[in-house]
């Protein structure tokens, strides 16, 4: 495997209450990207403006973190060739208007507001690694071989 990467992955409080959890694990999983931490947690208002820190002063930026902290979401790294940029192909454009169908934006979701999942950008070097020491410790993270590894990568 070249480029062997891992990515900050996140179904939001909407795509939780729609139950669709289980549904964008399994596109990472077929994909062939491996899960290697996972945790179902309630975003606190400090968490929050450490995450979205970017956006801070933005017009969106109070209702995108009442609505980041409104219930829990399923935070995960997922790791793989080139796994980052992977993953945001896999989602779609920021706006589910501007999503291709067949991306998780393009299929579940209508509103710039509430596009379901979050992943690292690839465009910001070294958001992953910020990212995944925000939500997890280096112990909550497993190293391990999936069986199919050797039939994904040439
Ligand atoms: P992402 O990396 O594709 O998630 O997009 P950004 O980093 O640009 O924005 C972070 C999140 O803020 C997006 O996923 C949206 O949930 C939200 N967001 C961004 N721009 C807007 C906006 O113009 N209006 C609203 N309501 N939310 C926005
Ligand atoms: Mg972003």
């Amino acid at each position: 495997m070249s480029d062997a990467e891992r990515t900050f992955v996140m179904v939001k409080p909407d795509g939780v209450q729609r139950g669709l959890i289980g549904e964008i694990i399994s596109r990472f999983e077929e994909r062939g990207l491996k899960l290697v931490g996972a945790k179902f947690t309630q975003i606190s208002e400090e968490l929050a403006h450490e995450h979205y820190g970017e956006h801070e002063g933005k017009p969106f930026f109070d209702g995108l973190v009442e609505f980041i902290t409104a219930g829990p979401v399923m935070a995960m790294v997922w790791e793989g060739q080139d796994a980052t940029r992977q993953v945001r192909t896999m989602m779609g454009a920021t706006d589910p208007a501007e999503s291709a169908p067949g991306t998780i934006r393009g299929d579940f979701g209508l509103d710039l507001g509430r596009n379901v999942i979050h992943g690292s950008d690839h465009a910001d070097e070294g958001a992953n690694v910020r990212e995944i020491d925000l939500f997890f410790d280096e112990d909550e993270l497993q190293d391990y071989e999936r069986i199919d590894e050797t039939w994904l990568y040439e």
